[in-house]
């Protein structure tokens, strides 16, 4: 393996052989010299896509300077290549966005978006993976000893007309070789299987990995997911399943609603009758406080490995609960177009975490709003994410992440923008119509202190008719709300249940009224004040929710098709 990474585009020369001195250094070497670095990144992009017709329609000629890039290109936004996108994914095999075969179409967003991607790809997102652990290493010693109990799932796929996967990127990496033939390396060494992290059904995957997990419950030195939701809701699987897994382990078999084979065979490797481990667990678990479960059932972990920050953040209050106050620790910041930085000082607090960027993954902008970055595989591409500089590492910047765009709602990977959310809510309120009652004000509120978290909607209306509305009508609005949302979202609802059914709250008359008087106090505008269309901030919850007169929930599932393709919005 070549001792510098040369040529920074091909993934090659990315293995950095599991050396932590060599990948310190590379972090080192690539942060002193970014703009060199980025102006290589760019050349070798334009260069080998030269001739592909998205460049070629900009009369980019051939150029490979960034004077003559930033000049004739145009900063775009996904709808802006949708149609470009299309004709890939409707089977349109020429070099339209890239000059290497599209291999993959990553999917993202509110709503699904088809991000083509190449299958080199997937070498300089291993890069992004192969530097935390060195990094974490500097902080906490020895955790090349032991393993990572880590959740991890794939999501279901589909084909687009011409025949290309449409998989989430994560699902995507988890089935390639790079994650799958993995080499040895202690710190890739989780407590899951790869079969049971491969396991297409979210049950069996999650069971047996929690079974695992639970297993080698000593060897566990770190425990995590990609998004603290997604470890919140291992913890409350264990909490719903605590019995069955116990059976398990005291015999030494899996329940016969595993009924993956390949995931009973990695398991039953791990599986021995293990009455005493099943008589501890089962003490712990009874116990009507849940507090530090994390630690006292995986007594050596040292910290949690999930993302708090942006929209996560609503987590941390239930990962401290669980964990006694473990640290929390946010790797990196990615996304389905590029990976972007990584957290150089991971044992910081959550509301201090800074992402630096890895000038090898793209070619970054930041735009002159300074609150959006570009990734170049898509050409001057807009991510949509609000950031701000934080600092410098050498010479690449540093950043905090403030919020996505736009996302007011968010219990997992759904991402809700308030233009969704007030469409829904004007669809729902038809079913009130009849009643001649007129929805005065509205909010609404992700909350997560149930299980699975679910959307809020406080309603606060005005009724002139003489008839009570019946609560079946309040349910069909709940309903219609679900089935205006987004497909990330039904998603949630339908095939993951990692989002519970929706809330409509009913509050006094006054509420909306009362909220404002108390945002003024706060220092708010009379002029300016608007009603936020989403609330975080716990004494508005608490005075939303003292007003309450009534509640109502979505009495089903609204529809979702496994694989249905609804390509638009971004957030
Ligand atoms: P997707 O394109 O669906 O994979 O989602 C990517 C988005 O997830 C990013 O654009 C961010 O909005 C969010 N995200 C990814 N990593 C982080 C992070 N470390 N902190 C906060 N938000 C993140």
């Amino acid at each position: 393996m070549p001792e510098e990474p040369k040529n920074t585009l091909k993934p090659t020369y990315y293995n950095l052989g599991g050396n932590n001195n060599k990948t310190l250094q590379f972090i080192e070497d690539v942060t002193s010299n970014p703009d060199e670095v980025q102006k290589k990144v760019l050349e070798e992009i334009l260069s080998l896509n030269a001739h592909v017709e998205y460049l070629q329609r900009h009369g980019l000629n051939g150029h490979t300077d960034r004077e003559t890039f930033k000049k004739l290109m145009p900063i775009i936004t996904y709808e802006d290549i949708q149609p470009d996108i299309n004709r890939i994914a409707n089977g349109d095999t020429s070099p339209i966005l890239c000059s290497k075969p599209i291999s993959d179409s990553g999917t993202s967003g509110g709503e699904r978006k088809l991000m083509p991607t190449i299958e080199e790809e997937l070498g300089r997102r291993s890069l992004l993976y192969s530097l935390l652990m060195p990094i974490m290493n500097q902080f906490i010693p020895g955790l090349e000893k032991a393993k990572g109990m880590y959740f991890l799932f794939i999501k279901s796929e589909a084909k687009t007309p011409g025949g290309l996967v449409a998989r989430p990127v994560l699902t995507s990496y988890y089935k390639s070789s790079y994650f799958k033939n993995r080499p040895y390396d202690p710190y890739t060494n989780y407590t899951s299987p790869n079969e049971t992290i491969l396991c297409p059904d979210s049950y069996q995957s999650m069971y047996s990995q929690m079974l695992c997990g639970l297993c080698q419950r000593n060897k566990v030195f770190r425990v995590g997911a990609v998004f603290a939701s997604g470890f919140i809701r291992a913890i409350h699987f264990l909490k719903n399943n605590w019995q069955l897994l116990c059976n398990d382990i005291r015999i030494g078999t899996i329940n016969p609603q595993i009924t993956d084979p390949c995931v009973r065979e990695a398991v039953m490797k791990i599986l021995k009758p293990y009455p005493k481990l099943a008589d501890f667990i089962e003490a712990e678990c009874s116990q009507d406080s849940w507090q530090g479960i994390i630690t006292r059932i995986w007594p050596n972990t040292k910290y949690v490995d999930v993302i708090v920050t942006g929209t996560m953040s609503q987590y941390i209050p239930t990962l401290d609960y669980y964990s006694n106050g473990l640290p929390l620790v946010c790797t990196m910041y990615a996304s389905s177009e590029c990976y972007f930085g990584v957290n150089l000082n991971p044992l910081c607090k959550p509301s201090e975490v800074s992402y630096t960027l890895i000038p090898t993954m793209a070619y970054f902008e930041f735009c002159l709003s300074i609150e959006t970055m570009g990734s170049p595989r898509l050409y001057r591409y807009r991510v949509g994410d609000v950031l701000r500089v934080a600092g410098f590492k050498n010479k690449a910047p540093q950043f905090n992440f403030i919020c996505r765009k736009n996302v007011v709602l968010s219990i997992e990977s759904d991402k809700t923008d308030e233009v969704e959310l007030q469409n829904a809510v004007k669809n729902s309120v038809n079913h009130l119509v009849p009643f001649d009652a007129t929805l005065v004000e509205y909010t609404s509120y992700a909350d997560t202190t149930t299980t699975p978290g679910h959307y809020v909607l406080f309603w606060e209306l005005t009724l002139n008719g003489l008839t009570p509305i019946p609560p079946s009508i309040f349910e069909d609005c709940c309903l219609t709300i679900e089935e205006s949302l987004n497909s990330v979202y039904r998603q949630g609802r339908v095939s993951d249940k990692s989002i519970g059914p929706l809330e409509i709250k009913i509050v006094e008359p006054g509420t909306f009224d009362k909220l404002m008087d108390y945002a003024i106090s706060l220092g708010a505008s009379i002029n300016q004040y608007k009603t936020p269309r989403c609330v975080k901030f716990a004494p508005i919850v608490q005075l939303l929710n003292s007003r309450v007169i009534s509640s109502y929930f979505s009495p089903k599932c609204p529809k979702w098709v496994p694989g249905h393709k609804q390509w638009g919005n971004k957030n």
